[in-house]
């Protein structure tokens, strides 16, 4: 008893709670400890009437309270990177820099080792505690410089959300297994095309192809169906590359 419980309203809005042994305030009103303890799938009903559903938390859930430091990479580009590269539960994969450790640990929730590295104090600190909170076991936060080396070996995939990415190719080749791959991240034109230029440019890679993936969200309320009228209208370029 006492765990973590989410709560959601009918139109889907969610409300975490930590600590399901105490009652739990929010906009609408009171809710109980003994009605927060109910078993999931139980509809509840705050004191002013409004009902929400009773689930048990997952990843996601968890992974939506994680803190927030620099920019974190959005759940499309996040889901690309790894339905393209096809990494999975036996692969081994390089990132950097963690910032809030977003990238790094959606990608530990999915494969099998995760290596992420930070230049900065406080940036470690913040991708470290994140980690810790979603008992990512799988995955270590690393207090390094990118642009200096990379340790681990037999890599399967490194990916990068770097100012300069084109830096870290050197070292990437004598990192990754042939066939590899390496996957940047940016918000600009001008830092990607320099990324596919030094791919381009290195013997050891091959430039499969450079996106942007631009989600449209809904809304779908009666009969007002349209696209919602502001949106996230740009998050960044993912480029491909393959080592060969
Ligand atoms: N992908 C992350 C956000 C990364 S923001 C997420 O989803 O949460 C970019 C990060 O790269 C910053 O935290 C910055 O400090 C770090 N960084 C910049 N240069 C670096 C380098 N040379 N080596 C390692 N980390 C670096």
């Amino acid at each position: 008893m006492g765990g973590p419980k989410l709560l959601l309203t009918k139109d889907g809005e969610k409300f975490f709670i930590k600590d399901s042994s105490r009652d739990y305030d929010n906009q609408y009103g009171r809710l109980l400890k003994k009605d927060l303890e109910q078993k999931p799938g139980t509809v509840i009903t705050s004191n002013t009437g409004v009902s929400f559903a009773v689930i048990d938390p997952t990843f996601i859930d968890r992974f939506e309270k994680i803190k927030r430091a620099p920019q974190i990479i959005t759940l499309k580009d996040i889901g690309l990177i790894i339905a393209e590269t096809g990494i999975n539960r036996e692969s081994k994969v390089v990132d950097g820099g963690a910032g809030s450790g977003a990238l790094c640990c959606m990608l530990a929730n999915v494969c099998g080792e995760v290596t992420s590295y930070e230049i900065r104090d406080d940036f470690f600190a913040v991708a470290k505690k994140n980690k810790e909170m979603l008992g990512l076991k799988n995955l270590q936060v690393k207090k390094g410089d990118l642009y200096q080396g990379i340790d681990e070996k037999d890599v399967d995939a490194i990916t990068l959300d770097l100012p300069e990415p084109w830096k870290v190719l050197a070292h990437a080749a004598q990192s990754l297994k042939i066939g590899g791959w390496i996957v940047s991240y940016s918000p600009t034109v001008p830092q990607m095309m320099d990324f596919v230029g030094g791919l381009v440019g290195n013997k050891g890679f091959v430039h499969i192809k450079t996106v942007e993936l631009i989600q449209r969200d809904w809304d779908v309320d009666g009969r007002k169906v349209r696209p919602k009228t502001t949106q996230i209208v740009h998050t960044g370029f993912l480029t491909f590359g393959r080592r060969v």
